[in-house]
């Protein structure tokens, strides 16, 4: 096992704990080709094409989440449509998959303390996988995060570092850190042993079906490409014969990967002003969105944005399905309608949206509550 940078192809001993190139691009773990396996958990029937198999002290069931037809939705736009239902992770988003090989590896080169960079879900994550281990834990998140998102992160005990400036930043001012602080084990968006983790979403929605689009809420990229990774490998294996269409989803508030995806450039600009509903999904500087552009173009895959003013109709669309998610996952659903107005996702297609996280702990500002309040005695 070797990482290799996506970009210039330098290559860097495993055991580091570095996860970005000298060049600024990430760093990944090659390709790898095996066979599915027995086993009760993705990760032991895909222990071929991961790192390693997670330590039990570590696991908390993360992963091996249900496949849920969308039975209004595929009826109102003619098409056959699944969620992945992430948001019933043990941190209630899919981060747990990636968060639990990061902290595995973390172990592994003895590092005691683990840090990461996060609006929120990140924090969560890594801050509950880290409690588990009893190690210290570090997060940088944004000054003006909400409530809601720091009582979920609090209850860990984690030291909570709030900065302002903007998400983007934040993420490289961790990498600086963890080059100065070798006694932290940094675990970002695009950590290559995340990107591992991440696969397992891919592997379990080909136990399945194998779909004609694949709708990924995208912010730093890592998501994205852990999905792509694992397609690429599945193929190789000869585990399937064709590549679904990969559509990356932004919010329009902060679509820089869109941005220079429709102008047809290679290298993302940062957004300047970020201003999305989609707070977990608000990156202006994605790390890992040059990867995702060259991964659209080998793949033939889409990237393309979400009006803001639907965001919350397609909360209220996925609630009538039975799944409370967060505006970052909702995205994933207009961007389904979108697509199939424009006949890009024809009739009878079938289609999987990833809700990526749960709607327990997102804010959303303007949603006035229908609560009738009425006294005991008038009822
Ligand atoms: C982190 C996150 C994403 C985006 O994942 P990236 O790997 O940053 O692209 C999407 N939705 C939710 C709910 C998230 O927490
Ligand atoms: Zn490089």
């Amino acid at each position: 096992m070797t990482l290799t940078c996506v970009s210039c192809g330098k290559s860097f001993p495993v055991d580091s704990r570095r996860h970005i190139c000298s060049c600024g691009e990430p760093l990944e773990l090659d390709l790898v080709t095996g066979k599915v396996k027995e086993g009760s958990s993705s990760w032991r029937r895909y222990r071929d094409l991961l790192p390693f198999k997670p330590d039990q002290k570590l696991t908390m069931g993360e992963g091996d989440t249900p496949l849920i037809k969308a039975e209004a939705l595929s009826d109102t736009l003619d098409i056959n449509f699944h969620l992945k239902n992430e948001t019933v992770n043990p941190t209630w988003s899919f981060k747990d998959r990636g968060t639990i090989l990061s902290v595995h590896h973390a172990q592994d080169l003895g590092v005691s303390k683990i840090g990461t960079v996060s609006t929120g879900n990140m924090a969560t994550s890594v801050s509950a996988y880290g409690a588990r281990i009893d190690s210290e834990v570090w997060v940088l998140v944004p000054d003006d995060i909400s409530r809601k998102k720091l009582d979920q992160i609090e209850i860990y005990d984690p030291e909570i570092i709030g900065v302002s400036g903007d998400y983007g930043e934040l993420f490289y001012r961790a990498h600086e850190l963890s080059r100065t602080c070798t006694s932290i084990y940094f675990t970002n968006s695009n950590s290559p042993f995340r990107i591992e983790g991440y696969k397992t979403v891919a592997f379990e929605l080909v136990e399945e079906m194998i779909p004609d689009f694949v709708m990924i809420p995208t912010s730093s990229g890592g998501l994205f490409r852990g999905i792509a990774k694992a397609f690429l490998e599945m193929e190789r294996s000869g585990m399937i014969g064709h590549i679904p269409t990969l559509v990356a989803v932004q919010a329009e508030g902060c679509s820089p990967i869109v941005r220079t995806f429709r102008k047809g450039k290679k290298e993302i600009k940062r957004w300047e002003e970020p201003d999305t509903l989609a707070e977990a999904i608000a990156n202006p500087y994605p790390p890992g969105g040059n990867e995702v552009l060259r991964k659209l173009k080998v793949l033939d895959g889409i990237a393309m944005s979400v009006p803001e003013e639907r965001i919350i109709e397609g909360r209220k669309d996925i609630a009538r399905e039975g799944i409370s998610c967060q505006p970052a996952s909702s995205i994933a659903v207009e961007a389904v309608k979108i697509l199939r107005n424009k006949d890009v996702i024809e009739e009878n297609s079938t289609v999987i949206s990833v809700l990526t996280g749960s709607g327990t702990r997102s804010y959303t500002e303007g949603e006035s509550s229908d609560m009738i309040s009425v006294d005991l005695s008038e009822l």
